[in-house]
């Protein structure tokens, strides 16, 4: 008998009928021998359709009052989630957030789980009930309502997998798994048997959404086995796992995109020590997470420094910047919202050479200008133009093998995936 947290999003609990499919496939997995832990999402567009709210009565809300409002939308999905399990027969309970005391610290619309009280959990599936919690949402040491970001309901699923030392989180979603890249803009998007968390993270961090940032880290770090499936396939999925040798052989394993930054750039910034320091300290101040940073060569004692921002914190951003501008002795600020990043990603990139030059070269051959580039030991990213997005994705996709190959018939081959669930069984 094994402990699995499943973890339902956005689109998998869209309406009651999905719900009921939801609660089908906890019962499936509790009548297998497993305690089942379910964490769901608000439905699919819930969310933004009360961040529209809140935009409605202002564009500057208190954090606080505006994590009230978006967290209610989980608290639907339990209620409706644990009734259909009931409904079916089975025996199910809801928990919010504070209920099982998922605590974090106090940074409103992006909060950090400290810790998780598994008492309640544990307590209810030893009454063999299944345990319905509400993702995205958490509680400050104060008892104020947190949220974890957008995406955050992942997070919550791997926190619990992790602190009830499951034997597996599954993730359910809209697609079969992780995939090279985004098979919503890629139609030769290929599906993954494994990816590496390492490489999981990456994606995850440059703008691929199928999991939240923090989830991969909270899977890391606990070594949680941690599946990405579909909830309306019997697809095993995609395992994220440790990396082993033979996953170096692939030079690129994925391509992502981000259109949710924006580009600030502050104009002649003195350059004298401690200018940065203090533009990007008065950010840091505000809890405004910078990306990108590149600053110019210096002429008459002066220089440009250029970064990005995520959209959420865009207005914010530039009001912080606009005075730390000034404070520094800076001439001008500009902004541009329309860029997008794009990525390569592969643990295979640290021990070949050559990797940024083609993927330069492949977006030249489009005529896609790039504005600033950022490399590390697993991925390049360059920011380009939003309206190339989708063509600088296909194009990197083909340039770096990636794409699917046709589909050839007569010929079924037994896929790695279906190694690696005999291994587990
Ligand atoms: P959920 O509501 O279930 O949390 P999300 O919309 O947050 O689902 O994440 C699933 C979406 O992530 C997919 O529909 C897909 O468009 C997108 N996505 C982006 N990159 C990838 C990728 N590499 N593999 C799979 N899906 C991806
Ligand atoms: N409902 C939240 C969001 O839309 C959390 C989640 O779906 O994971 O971002
Ligand atoms: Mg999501």
């Amino acid at each position: 008998m094994a402990l699995i947290v499943q973890k339902y999003g956005g689109t998998s609990v869209g309406d009651t009928e999905r719900m009921k499919n939801v609660a089908r496939r906890c019962l499936a997995a509790q009548k297998a021998g497993h305690d089942v832990v379910v964490v769901v999402s608000a439905m699919s567009g819930e969310t933004n359709r009360l961040l529209k709210l809140v935009a409605q009565i202002t564009d500057r809300p208190n954090e606080r009052e505006q994590d009230v409002i978006v967290a209610t939308g989980e608290q639907v999905s339990i209620g409706l989630v644990a009734l259909a399990i009931q409904a079916q027969g089975g025996e199910a309970v809801s928990f919010l957030g504070h209920q099982v005391r998922i605590v974090t610290d106090s940074t409103f619309s992006k909060a950090r789980i400290k810790s998780i009280d598994a008492q309640p959990i544990r307590a209810a599936l030893a009454k063999k009930q299944i345990v319905v919690v509400a993702g995205f949402q958490g509680v400050d040491e104060t008892g104020s309502v947190t949220t974890l970001g957008r995406g955050g309901s992942d997070t919550t699923g791997v926190a619990l997998a992790a602190a009830l030392n499951a034997d597996a989180c599954e993730i359910y979603t809209d697609v079969d798994g992780v995939y090279t890249t985004d098979p919503n803009v890629c139609p030769a998007a290929r599906k993954l048997d494994r990816i590496t968390y390492e490489e999981m993270l990456e994606l995850a961090s440059l703008g691929a959404k199928v999991l939240q940032i923090r989830s991969v880290e909270f899977a890391m770090k606990y070594k949680v086995p941690l599946w990405v499936k579909s909830s309306f396939t019997e697809d095993p999925g995609t395992l994220v796992c440790e990396e082993d040798a033979s996953m170096e052989d692939v030079l690129v394993r994925g391509v992502a995109y981000d259109r949710n930054e924006a580009k600030i750039t502050v104009v002649g910034v003195p350059d004298q020590p401690g200018a940065a320091a203090k533009l990007f300290g008065a950010l840091d101040a505000k809890h405004i997470v910078v990306d990108l940073i590149v600053q110019n060569l210096s002429r008459d004692g002066r220089t440009d420094v250029t970064f990005t921002v995520a959209k959420a914190d865009f207005a914010k951003a530039h009001d912080v910047v606009k005075l730390a501008a000034q404070e520094v002795g800076a001439t001008g600020v500009e902004v541009d919202d329309t860029i997008a990043k794009v990525s390569i990603v592969g643990v295979g990139m640290r021990n070949h050479s050559g990797v940024a030059a083609r993927m330069f070269q492949t977006l030249s051959q489009e005529g896609i200008n790039i504005q600033l580039i950022s490399t590390s030991e697993i991925k390049t990213s360059c920011v380009i133009h939003t309206k190339y997005t989708e063509l600088a994705v296909r194009a990197l996709h083909t340039a770096f093998g990636l794409d699917a190959p046709p589909p050839v018939k007569d010929h079924p081959t037994v896929s790695e995936n279906d190694a690696l669930h005999g291994q587990k069984a």
